[in-house]
């Protein structure tokens, strides 16, 4: 049985960019109010004392977009300081890093993800929803200060969606040749943009290791990370290239995750809302830590077996909430 010890915590629901796939313009979102977002104090009396008792040891700062949370350098500093903290790392889309990596590194972060999903700033601009001046250059100075500064692993996300950037699959998994830079494609999930998922479709893992394998070769990498990802290498390549393919293939089984939302949400499972606990409202009318800590403890122990009814029923299913909402 796999040990589920790693924390997803989404520190903001609100994000500065308005991807296609996640929360595009127009789109109908209702964020969490302000007193409702978890406080640094709650996250951290959380973690001190009911996350890391009950044996999660590995955390993940994501959002919305965890930088525009203010005392997001704090708070990284305060997990990277519990003793019990083995691995800390943050998925972000780079548009403030190259002026944030170096605080977050002297804080203690050293491994980042990053969404990149075009090289080409006009696609890019299309993709992230942005009509002003484009944001490309920016968010590709902050992957290159966080390289420079040493940030090891440094991924870079793709979620590839046909007939917008799927054009860019060998451009991208390029990137992983000459750099110790980590590409994963992450198969499009039908979370957020139900209708440009029925409209453009989504593209299999196999079928981008098939167009790589075709250009270069490609080797299974000897690698399992935290995650889900099947990693492969470019024969000769310094990076990887990690495939999550949560749509073809359902890796319910080995999850090891959970997920706590901006506003104090614990959830067991991206993709239902079985079991799910509001620690926040408990933590705020007084129920006690150990009581907190009792059920989320239950809850660990009922993973299994919601593992196992999400297999049952698929990923292809409809999700109210977006990824930045549950804290992708
Ligand atoms: N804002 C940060 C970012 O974009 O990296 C962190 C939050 S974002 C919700 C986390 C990840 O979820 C990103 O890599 C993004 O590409 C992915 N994501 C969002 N919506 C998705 C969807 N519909 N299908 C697959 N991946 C998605
Ligand atoms: Fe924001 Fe990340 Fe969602 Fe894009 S994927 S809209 S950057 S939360």
């Amino acid at each position: 049985m796999n040990q589920v010890d790693y924390l997803r915590i989404s520190l903001v629901d609100r994000c500065n960019f308005r991807c296609l796939y996640c929360m595009p313009e127009g789109s109908d979102l209702e964020y969490v109010l302000q007193q409702d977002l978890l406080t640094q104090e709650e996250l951290t009396t959380l973690l001190r004392e009911v996350f890391i008792p009950v044996g999660f040891t590995r955390f993940r700062l994501t959002g919305g977009e965890p930088l525009i949370r203010p005392g997001v350098v704090d708070i990284v500093r305060t997990i990277a300081q519990f003793p019990e903290t083995q691995d800390l790392s943050m998925t972000t889309n780079a548009f403030l890093l190259e002026s944030m990596a170096q605080d977050l590194y002297d804080a203690g972060l050293r491994r980042i993800n990053i969404s990149l999903d075009s090289l080409e700033p006009e696609t890019f601009d299309r993709i992230i929803g942005n009509r002003g001046r484009s944001r490309w250059q920016q968010v590709w100075g902050g992957i290159q200060t966080a390289y420079r500064i040493g940030f090891n692993p440094l991924k870079l996300n793709v979620v590839v969606i046909p007939g917008i950037n799927d054009h860019e699959v060998l451009d991208l998994a390029a990137l992983s040749v000459d750099r110790e830079w980590h590409v994963r494609f992450i198969e499009f999930m039908p979370i957020g943009n139900g209708e440009l998922f029925n409209d453009q479709g989504w593209i299999d893992s196999e079928t981008i290791r098939q167009q790589i394998r075709k250009r270069w070769g490609l080797t299974e990498a000897n690698v399992r990370g935290n995650g889900p990802a099947d990693v492969f290498k470019i024969p000769g390549a310094k990076g990887t290239l990690g495939f999550i393919s949560q749509m073809s293939e359902c890796f319910c089984d080995r999850c090891n995750r959970m997920r706590l939302s901006a506003d104090g949400w614990l959830r067991p499972c991206l993709l239902n809302e079985i079991g799910q606990i509001d620690l926040r409202t408990q933590l705020r009318s007084g129920v006690s830590t150990r009581e907190l800590r009792q059920q989320v403890s239950e809850l660990l122990g009922l993973k299994p077996e919601i593992n196992y009814k999400q297999r049952q029923s698929g990923t292809t299913g409809k999700y109210h909430r977006t990824m930045s909402q549950i804290g992708g």
